[in-house]
């Protein structure tokens, strides 16, 4: 089937799910010029398989709040390919989880977990349960009343979920806490864990880390670097914090933050100490961004205005932008803006923040891109680490996990300019990213026969 059929087909065939339309689409686009070189994949029609997920499961979660009252959630576990290995992706808890939110989550981490080397199949999940306002207690129950369904779908070597937006170090525990108590075993069936426990040192950090190593590895190659660059950074969660923070390790400047209420922007740089507050605002004491301002006098606050057509952040002049908070964060005309602040280099750590317009925009600018399944791959790598060193009963440190990690995101960025100019493409991360990761996960397809 030619590729537009394909489009209009998964169009059809998932209504209403315009996420999963919008990631489809990207990818459908980019291997347009494989399915021409190879008319095998076409007839076993793996493409098409990639867009229809193995499994889709949906299930009730119900629990008690701390008035006794019942409560009512909706949870969910993506599991959308596994021809290279177990199902890997995260849990997002987010009033605006929705299954197609989740499809489209799964079916970019097909990808990206391919281009890291290590063996994981892609999936993804969580509930639509909003986290903000809730006590510990309440985090805690919902935890644990999720994880009473969600355990009977996953295991170590069958779908290992981790974290994602609204799920960190904390209700992993409570997570991992529920399933051993189900199961009566100990396994990796989660990553993201704590130090101590089965956690992998430098996972807390490796997206925000990764992607910052992969925005080096594209100023290299045009012999340029971050040193003396100052950079927009959204979102103030964990991959914009240790994004923010590899920046200043590299010699460059962040100069902004964000969260669902407005951002802030800070001249002289978010570093040091200003970081360390950052970090503790948002993990410790969860509160809202305008307090950065409140505490740092020469930063502002900025109000999000839901009815404005752009994002005044990426109205900022800079070098580089990496956009860390949530997916379609930056629109057309966001993407103009970017394009008139001078801005050289896109690295998406969130997943998709990018609408397909924008990054038309960027790449017909000039702009280097780099879409979130190549540059923010640095997470779960990681976490294909913790695994790992899971089932070999080791602890391997800090530095070990870190120089791995640098290879790996060095070893993504070439193969996806390698697959970008093999197929025409040259420079364009976008295409190499999508071709790379689907011909690996096609040729297994292929290998395991029609499943
Ligand atoms: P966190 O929950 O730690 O932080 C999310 C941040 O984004 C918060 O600052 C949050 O603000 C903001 N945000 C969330 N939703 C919205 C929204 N609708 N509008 C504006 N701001 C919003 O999540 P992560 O840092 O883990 O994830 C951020 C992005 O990175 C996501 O796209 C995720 O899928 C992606 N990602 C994460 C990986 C990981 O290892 N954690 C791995 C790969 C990708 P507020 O505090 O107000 O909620």
């Amino acid at each position: 089937m030619a590729p537009n059929q394909i489009l209009e087909n998964v169009k059809k065939r998932n209504p209403n799910e315009p996420e999963f339309i919008q990631a489809a689409q990207e990818v459908i686009e980019s291997l347009t010029p494989v399915l021409e070189k190879n008319p095998e994949l076409v007839r076993l029609k793996i493409l098409e398989r990639t867009l229809e997920p193995e499994r889709l499961i949906s299930f009730r979660v119900t629990w008690l709040d701390d008035k006794g009252e019942v409560q009512i959630n909706r949870g969910y576990r993506v599991q959308m390919n596994s021809a290279i290995g177990p199902y890997k992706g995260g849990l997002r808890f987010h009033p605006s989880v929705t299954p197609s939110v989740l499809k489209f989550l799964a079916y970019e981490q097909i990808f990206k977990n391919a281009l890291t080397g290590i063996p994981m199949g892609g999936g993804k999940g969580g509930s639509d349960f909003d986290p903000k306002g809730k006590s510990e207690n309440e985090i805690m129950k919902f935890c644990q009343a999720f994880m009473g369904e969600l355990a009977r779908h996953i295991d170590h070597r069958t779908d290992v979920p981790a974290g994602d937006i609204g799920v960190g170090g904390r209700e992993i525990g409570y997570l991992f806490g529920a399933y051993k108590k189900i199961k009566n075993e100990f396994t990796g069936v989660l990553t993201g864990k704590g130090i101590g426990w089965g956690g992998s040192l430098i996972r807390t950090e490796a997206t925000g880390y990764g992607l910052i190593y992969f925005a080096e590895n594209m100023l290299q190659n045009v012999g340029d670097s971050l040193k003396g660059k100052t950079c927009l950074v959204s979102g103030s969660g964990n991959v914009a914090q240790y994004a923010i923070e590899k920046i200043n390790q590299m010699g460059g400047k962040a100069v902004t933050a964000s969260d669902s209420s407005g951002f802030i922007y800070d001249e002289g740089g978010i570093a040091g100490d200003k970081l360390e507050f950052l970090k503790d605002l948002k993990n410790n004491r969860r509160g809202r961004i305008k307090e950065y301002a409140d505490q740092f006098k020469g930063s502002t606050y900025h109000e999000a205005d839901a009815n404005a057509d752009h994002n005044e952040l990426w109205t900022i002049k800079a070098d580089c932008a990496f956009p860390c908070a949530t997916q379609n964060e930056i629109n057309e005309k966001d993407a103009n803006n970017i394009v008139k602040g001078g801005i050289k280099l896109l690295g998406e750590g969130a997943n998709m923040p990018t609408t397909i317009e924008g990054i038309n925009v960027i790449i017909d600018n000039g702009v280097m891109y780099s879409p979130g399944k190549a540059s923010n791959a640095g997470g779960v790598a990681t976490s294909g680490m913790e695994m790992m060193q899971n089932y070999m009963g080791q602890n391997w440190t800090s530095e070990e996990v870190d120089s791995k990690l640098q290879g790996i995101m060095k070893n993504i960025h070439d193969t996806c300019l390698a697959a970008a100019n093999e197929y025409g493409k040259p420079g364009n991360y976008m295409a190499g990213a999508n071709i790379a990761g689907f011909l690996k996960v096609a040729n297994a397809m292929k290998a395991q026969g029609v499943i």
